[in-house]
């Protein structure tokens, strides 16, 4: 098995989704997630003000904006970043900050 096979593989097709939205009763006080590890069970992306936008035509395919992203937001397949998931995009900016080669912008939401 490959060290990448468990990143997600992008074909085209929504990634993992929600399930059921929890009522009011079971959502944490603030909203707050307390297990670690667990970004892909959340849409992080309705959070947003801001959008990461990935600039394949600049990125050299280091896989920072992988490594350093909280919620799992960028797609990988073939081992090379493909795109971004913007259900889980948060807009934090670390990805824009550590990409050694200004491929990421990050753009207000309209
Ligand atoms: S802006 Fe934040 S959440 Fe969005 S892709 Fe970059 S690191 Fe991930
Ligand atoms: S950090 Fe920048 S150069 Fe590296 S894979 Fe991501 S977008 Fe490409």
């Amino acid at each position: 098995m490959s060290e990448h096979e468990h990143l997600h593989i992008y074909d085209g097709e929504p990634l993992q989704e929600v399930k059921e939205k929890p009522g009011w009763r079971e959502v944490t006080e603030g909203g707050i997630i307390v297990d670690a590890g667990n970004a892909d069970l959340y849409h992080t992306g309705e959070w947003r003000t801001e959008k990461a936008i990935w600039i394949e035509k600049k990125c050299i395919q280091c896989m920072l904006c992988w490594m350093f992203c909280p919620d799992s937001a960028y797609l990988v397949a073939d081992e090379k970043v493909v795109g971004i998931d913007y259900n889980r995009c948060k807009g934090c900016g670390v990805c824009a900050q550590e990409c050694p080669v200004d491929a990421i912008a990050m753009k207000e939401e309209t």
